[in-house]
């Protein structure tokens, strides 16, 4: 995952006291070291993975939300499960799942309870950018987010949508991530109804959300998804654009020039129904790109190799494994203000790896 530097056969990693030392050829690195080795056979090494979109705080719906039906369905039935119920024992098994499966840091979204799950994610041992979702029409008055550097994670916050969170509340929630140099993530361009309500054309889940005591003054900006972020200054190299399904090649071409990243949910975009955003154009683009499983709500496991072999399989064109590994490595650890210790497996960086499965390997 270093760029300009080759797959490594036979390759080496030196770890001292969590930290990566050097990396090399077993033959050029063996005959200086006196420590333990640890042979892993034939596997092809990656670094520890990262899942740029999660919802921990949902891991208890596991197989409850309905599949395929789209978003405005999928949100009444999310709204009437019980989704503000912390469950410990659900937690540690996403926790678990996402250790075992490869990944090391998570971008997860906290809609309520973001000191909480900052505090699970610490002890269970995964890296983390816990996003505080801002939602509805209030400007939190205070801010418990410290600036400084990313250790075990950060504290961050998000925007839940432009449709969902006031323009005023997101316009201060980007100035106070740009003022803290954190990131900044926003569900974007996911659904047609997104689409509609910015366009201020009919909408059913408009429709759904006033009839429960939003958005009543919501006047229409008449802008595409992608075109009111960029007019609200919310798109920038600090940003996280989630979803990014219903967009044409202008807002691809505004997203690209913001500097923005991009993280596709492939497998939630199935599940809801909301379909396929153009992963080819996207990928083309040479906007940075990244995955992202979201909630166990929308997706069947927190398993970042099922995404990227969904994403590899129903991918049109050129696909090499670098490129898909990147996006689930070195890409997503760069936006999360993570690129200096995880992303790449260099010298000085922490020694988190994943091993590529078989099943993913034999697609390329
Ligand atoms: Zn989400």
């Amino acid at each position: 995952m270093t760029p300009g530097r080759p797959v490594i056969e036979d390759a080496a990693i030196l770890v001292e006291g969590g930290i990566i030392r050097e990396v090399g050829t077993y033959g050029d690195l063996a005959p200086a070291h006196s420590g333990q080795v640890i042979d892993l056979g034939d596997a092809f090494i990656a670094p520890g993975l990262v899942n740029a979109h999660s919802h921990l705080e949902l891991a208890h719906l596991r197989g409850l939300c309905p599949s395929g039906q789209g978003f405005v369905t999928w949100v009444e039935d999310l709204l009437r499960q019980p989704i503000f119920n912390l469950d410990p024992a659900a937690f540690e098994d996403a926790a678990q799942e996402l250790k075992r499966t490869g990944t090391c840091l998570v971008g997860d979204i906290a809609t309520r309870f973001a000191k909480e799950m900052a505090g699970a994610l610490e002890a269970s041992g995964l890296f983390f950018v816990v996003f505080c979702e801002a939602i509805g029409e209030t400007i939190p008055k205070k801010t418990f987010i410290p600036s400084g550097e990313f250790e075990a994670g950060v504290i961050s916050v998000a925007g839940h949508s432009l449709y969902t969170t006031h323009v005023d509340v997101l316009r201060a929630a980007k100035a106070e991530t740009r003022a803290k140099g954190l990131p900044f993530s926003l569900h974007l361009a996911e659904h047609d109804d997104e689409t509609a309500i910015m366009a201020g054309e009919p909408s059913a889940f408009l429709d759904l959300l006033q009839a429960r005591g939003r958005l009543l003054d919501f006047t229409p900006p008449k802008k595409r998804p992608v075109e009111q972020a960029a007019a609200l200054g919310l798109l920038d190299e600090a940003t996280l654009c989630v979803h990014c399904v219903k967009v044409t090649d202008a807002d691809i071409g505004t997203v690209r020039a913001s500097g923005a990243t991009v993280c596709l949910c492939p497998r939630s975009n199935e599940y809801i129904g909301v379909g396929r955003a153009p992963w080819e154009k996207w990928v083309a683009s040479g906007a940075p790109v990244c995955l992202g499983t979201d909630s166990l709500a929308s997706n069947t496991d927190l398993d970042l190799w099922n995404e990227a072999a969904y994403f590899k399989e129903h991918f049109n064109g050129e696909l090499p494994l670098d490129g898909l590994l990147a996006m689930m490595t070195r890409v997503p650890a760069g936006i999360m203000g993570a690129g200096h210790i995880l992303g790449t497996l260099e010298p000085g960086k922490v020694a988190a790896f994943a091993r590529v499965p078989d099943r993913v390997m034999a697609l390329f």
